[in-house]
């Protein structure tokens, strides 16, 4: 089934680039915010990105101008939602504000129109509880840049239906993307599990005095031909984030992915060293 046209709602780092990649695709697309000035402030990051992306031959010019032409950005999220058959939310990781978009969404949108939740951490069972359209409801995670990064996990739980997935499945190609299927929900999906247990194991062999954070590093680039090392990725994405990925993990009933928060991930983040952004990490960057 093609899509009538997709409405995205959160026009962040993430929302704004899944609509331009669907809008690029050939989608009749809607990028829906609160405030015109988080639309312009949109506008103006994608023009920014995507004309990167033509200066270095990742994308023509051409593909660029049909994008634009086929998203609209407005703050009339409801006949956007009324218009299109697949809606993708980007807004805030906050559940509370995710569980009540999603109540007013099932009742605005048609009842085939799908639901799916780009956050990272909230699985779609506790957007979809209480629905009146459940089976419509899914996770479909994009990773950032969605401009540039491939990979879509498509995750259903025991309240979506075949269709729901198969559709999700169907459009993440559609937008050119590599999806891969969660069969059963669970905590951090697959890619930031397998993450988290990288660094988790980083973190204990270090704080136990089995090796350097740079030997750690240097072994996991050079042993795993990962791009870079844990301690050089915490670094990058900031170590707050790393830290409340870690309480949120530790928090998860009957999970053994993370036991215990680090000590030293705490420790730093109190004494205000996160990473690259305030130039000291684990590593400096003065
Ligand atoms: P962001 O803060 O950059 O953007 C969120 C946008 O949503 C803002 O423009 C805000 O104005 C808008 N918004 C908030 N409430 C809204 C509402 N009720 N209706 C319409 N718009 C609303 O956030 P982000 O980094 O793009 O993350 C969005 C989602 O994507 C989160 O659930 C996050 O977990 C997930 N995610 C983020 C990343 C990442 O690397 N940033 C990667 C994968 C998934």
């Amino acid at each position: 089934m093609k899509e009538s046209a997709i409405t995205v709602i959160g026009g962040g780092t993430m929302g704004r680039e899944i609509a331009f990649v669907a809008a690029m695709s050939g989608f009749q697309t809607y990028l829906v915010d609160v405030e015109e000035r988080f639309l312009a402030n949109a506008r103006e990051q994608l023009t920014k990105s995507t004309a990167r992306m033509v200066e270095r031959q990742r994308v023509s010019q051409e593909a660029v101008d049909a994008g634009f032409q086929n998203l609209t950005f407005t703050i009339d999220r409801d006949t956007a939602v009324r218009q299109s058959s697949f809606v993708i939310e980007a807004i805030v990781e906050n559940l509370e504000i995710k569980r009540q978009l999603f109540a007013e969404l099932d009742e605005i949108a048609a009842p085939e129109t799908i639901l799916a939740s780009n956050s990272s951490s909230i699985v779609s069972s506790k957007l979809a509880a209480g629905l009146l359209h459940p089976e419509r409801v899914c996770n479909v995670h994009f990773f950032n840049p969605v401009l540039q990064m491939t990979l879509v996990e498509v995750v259903g739980g025991e309240h979506t239906a075949q269709n729901t997935l198969d559709r999700a499945l169907e459009l993440s190609k559609a937008m050119g993307k590599t999806p891969v299927v969660v069969e059963k929900e669970i905590f951090g999906f697959i890619v930031n599990r397998v993450l988290m247990a990288i660094v988790g194991e980083a973190l204990h062999l270090y704080e136990q005095g089995y090796a350097s954070i740079e030997d750690i590093d240097i072994a996991i680039k050079e042993g795993l031909g990962h791009p870079m090392g844990p301690f050089t990725l915490m670094d990058l994405v900031g170590l707050d984030i790393n830290l409340g990925i870690q309480e949120l993990a530790a928090q998860e009933p009957n999970d053994h992915l993370v036991p215990e928060v680090s000590a030293t991930l705490s420790s730093l983040v109190q004494e205000g060293k996160l990473g690259r952004k305030t130039g000291k990490g684990f590593y400096n960057y003065n």
